[in-house]
């Protein structure tokens, strides 16, 4: 049986589908709605938020011979050829490997040319910063006087380096990172309609991990999928990752809070022959101890971390042991050792003096 990466398949087709973005997403619909089309457009925002995707619905959508709530119907004969990648109407270009000025006075010469399925011919150019200066001047003079069936669609991830001439003549969109839960909603959502079996813990790790991106949150999610043939557990999704068992760095911040060098020094040497990267467990490390910082200070803590039960009630009690100035000198003692890691050709000697330094930060305040 072929697998249909979960990205791909459960990429959505209207506004409505469109997860975390609906500032943007309800402003479209109603441009459909009421017939009141731009003619170029700036979508903003971090790689995986829906720039791409948002496109080409809002592409079918003003194309569409009877939009359904300002979104492609799906079924017309519009709908069903522009959603084909051959279709000459919709036309995706990246500005990464077409930034030179020829190749946007080639579209100039096109856009002369009405469309041939629907109203709208409509470009969407991604990494439209990438274009070179005599590029941008090129594209300008289209986006000045833009024949009537066109729509251009510039997206970009760092809207900085765009001349102001370009963002003066374009309406725009910042899409937002997406928020953790909005994420998790969405990766239940898709479990459950694939037959998916999953731990709720393991979705919020993958939620957490996916750092805001619908994209980077299914393909951590595909991963994790395919390794647990179909059954998403919370070790399966640490494994996938390869991060480290919230146990083992509760043990490890146990034993600095103890004192105890030689249970630390053993510990540490155990999860090195278990194949632990050690960048990854001064990464864990840092965040464990910032996650102790956010319990001990914040009433609301758990909107803002992501871990299991038994071991919340195990920080919680840690939290009782540490100040915040032993917790913020137990962070730059990590967040050392992840600067230097790279550089050094012991690594482990690097995380268990960090390990005592804390150790003995504790015994001094
Ligand atoms: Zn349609």
């Amino acid at each position: 049986m072929s697998y249909l990466a979960l990205y791909r398949k459960y990429r959505p087709q209207t506004f409505d589908k469109v997860v975390g973005q609906e500032h943007i997403t309800k402003t479209l619909e109603n441009q459909v709605k009421n017939n009141k089309i731009s003619h170029a457009y700036l979508f903003c925002g971090t790689r995986g938020t829906g720039k791409t995707s948002v496109a080409k619905i809002f592409a079918r959508a003003i194309n569409c011979e009877n939009p359904v709530n300002g979104s492609p119907c799906g079924q017309c004969n519009a709908c069903k050829q522009l959603s084909q990648a051959s279709n000459m109407d919709v036309m995706e270009i990246d500005a990464a490997s077409n930034n030179r000025v020829d190749e946007i006075r080639e579209i100039r010469e096109k856009v002369k040319y009405p469309p041939v399925v629907g109203k709208y011919k409509v470009y969407i150019v991604d990494e439209v910063h990438m274009l070179t200066d005599s590029a941008f001047n090129a594209l300008l003079k289209t986006l000045e006087e833009p024949p009537a069936h066109c729509v251009f669609i510039l997206a970009t991830t760092e809207v900085q380096k765009l001349p102001a001439t370009i963002l003066s003549r374009c309406m725009r969109f910042d899409f937002k990172l997406i928020e953790q839960n909005v994420l998790e909603e969405m990766l239940k959502n898709i479990f459950n309609d694939s037959g998916i079996k999953y731990e709720d813990e393991a979705v919020a790790f993958i939620a957490k991990e996916g750092n805001g991106s619908a994209r980077d949150t299914l393909s951590i999610a595909d991963m994790c999928v395919s390794f647990g043939n179909g059954n998403v557990t919370y070790d399966a999704v640490l494994q996938v990752l390869g991060v480290n068992d919230d146990y083992k760095l509760c043990e490890l911040v146990q034993n600095i809070i103890d004192e105890d060098a030689g249970a630390y020094i053993t510990n540490i040497n155990d999860l090195v022959k278990d194949g632990k990267s050690l960048s990854m467990l001064a990464r864990d490390m840092s965040i464990y101890f910032r996650n102790l910082m956010v319990i001990k200070n914040c009433k609301d803590y758990k909107g803002l971390i992501v871990v299991r039960k038994d071991i919340e009630n195990r920080m919680l009690q840690q939290t009782q042991s540490v100040t915040n100035d032993e917790l913020t000198e137990f962070l730059n003692e990590f967040g050392q050792v992840e600067l230097n890691l790279r550089y050094s050709v012991r690594p482990q000697l690097l995380i268990e003096i960090a390990g005592l330094k804390c150790m003995k930060i504790k015994k001094k305040i």
